[in-house]
């Protein structure tokens, strides 16, 4: 126990208590020349968590093609039986690994299963394969190439909170609550924020390996914060905003924090989390663009239903805890759209109206939604016309 803090995240995490000089000495051995760790990263059956395993590779990838395919155990992550349990990881995108340097990786994949039976002999290409069900990425990838032409861009606003280890919002009395939201949005100080280093570590993690990240702001509610990454053309937004998640949950795993993307992690008066995507295709962004965005959201409003379903990893059972119509949200049963409207379904940014051009943004897609499924959904109603 940390002297002084009791109750403290510090002494209910054995990770905030581990000693943290002692790694940085094996972190600066020399390893043997050539040799690289790749962590591969993938998203499990609750279609919200990451899982990541390492593996030692003797080149430097450059391309996702250069890596082997793996396979994990899917009935350890909430996706197979144990009988047919074989799930197969896809590298779909590199980064740099802020935490190993050097030329070690972080590997997005994607999930693939044997189709029907185990498949016993292990398969180089995907046709006797089928994707997992929380793999979203390859029918969003579909979309994404029939869209090509369109060039949509996506920029999320990925809002979080940090917990204790009990789960409780950190920083918070244990037995009470914080003053009225207010003074916390941006604020600055340590009775407005907690865990700014969290924050600063993650942004320059982010960058360092490589995420396209744009921002970063406290947020409403105390130990809420955001970050945005975009704008990103095509599927790479989901790659890199789930590597973005990764490593904010890693990095908060050393400090003895837990990240969570619940939608809403406090009932009552406080804000909620959401993941603002705002999207833009090549028309909306020339001249006179207004006209492709109002005609966007015309689409949209004729297809609320089906956004509600793709934006949260239940199919809009998250959702209903948030978009209430207050604290910001619109009714989870309504579509609004307007000017600067943050109770509105799909807000125009006021730079975007005056200049008659630019992008809208949907606030409805909960903080722990699949980016692929967000961004499916917005291409195939807004340019796909399905
Ligand atoms: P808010 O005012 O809603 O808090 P933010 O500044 O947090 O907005 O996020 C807006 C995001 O919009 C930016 O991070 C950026 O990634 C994204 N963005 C900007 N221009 C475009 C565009 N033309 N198309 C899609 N996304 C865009
Ligand atoms: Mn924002
Ligand atoms: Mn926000
Ligand atoms: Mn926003």
């Amino acid at each position: 126990m940390v002297h002084g803090m009791p109750n403290s995240t510090l002494e209910a995490s054995p990770n905030a208590a581990l000693n943290k000089t002692i790694l940085p000495k094996y972190m600066d051995l020399p390893i043997p020349e050539g040799k690289i760790q790749a962590m591969y990263v993938w998203v499990d059956g609750t279609g919200e968590n990451v899982r990541a395993k390492t593996r030692t590779l003797d080149f430097i990838p450059k391309d996702p093609s250069d890596l082997p395919i793996w396979n994990y155990d899917g009935s350890s992550c909430y996706q197979a039986e144990g009988g047919n349990s074989d799930m197969y990881l896809y590298p779909v995108a590199i980064f740099n690994d802020p935490f190993r340097r050097g030329n070690n990786k972080l590997v997005l994949c994607d999930t693939y299963k044997a189709n029907g039976k185990p498949a016993g002999i292990h398969q180089n290409g995907i046709s006797s394969l089928r994707p997992e069900d929380t793999n979203k990425r390859h029918s969003c990838l579909k979309a994404m190439e029939a869209a090509k032409d369109h060039e949509p861009w996506f920029g999320i606003e990925q809002e979080y909170t940090l917990l204790d280890m009990d789960l409780r919002p950190l920083g918070w009395p244990k037995n009470g609550f914080p003053g009225p939201q207010g003074p916390y949005y941006c604020g600055v100080g340590a009775n407005k924020v907690y865990a700014r280093d969290i924050v600063e570590a993650h942004y320059r993690a982010c960058l360092y390996a490589g995420v396209n990240i744009a921002g970063s702001n406290a947020e409403v509610m105390p130990a809420q914060w955001e970050y945005q990454v975009g704008p990103c053309e095509g599927i790479s937004i989901g790659d890199q905003l789930w590597m973005s998640r990764f490593i904010l949950h890693r990095v908060a795993e050393e400090f003895g924090v837990v990240a969570t993307l619940d939608p809403k992690p406090m009932p009552g008066d406080w804000n909620g989390a959401g993941a603002h995507t705002n999207f833009s295709t090549k028309a909306m962004r020339d001249e006179n663009g207004i006209i492709e965005i109002e005609k966007a959201i015309d689409k949209l409003s004729r297809n609320h239903l089906r956004h509600i379903q793709a934006y949260d990893p239940k199919g809009g059972k998250d959702n209903e805890r948030r978009l209430t119509g207050r604290h910001e949200t619109s009714s989870i049963h309504d579509f609004s759209a307007g000017v600067a409207n943050r109770g509105a379904s799909i807000r125009i940014p006021r730079g975007c109206a005056e200049q008659k051009k630019g992008y809208l943004e949907d606030r409805r897609p909960s903080s722990n939604c699949d980016p692929y499924s967000v961004c499916e959904a917005l291409v195939r109603t807004c340019i796909l016309n399905e």
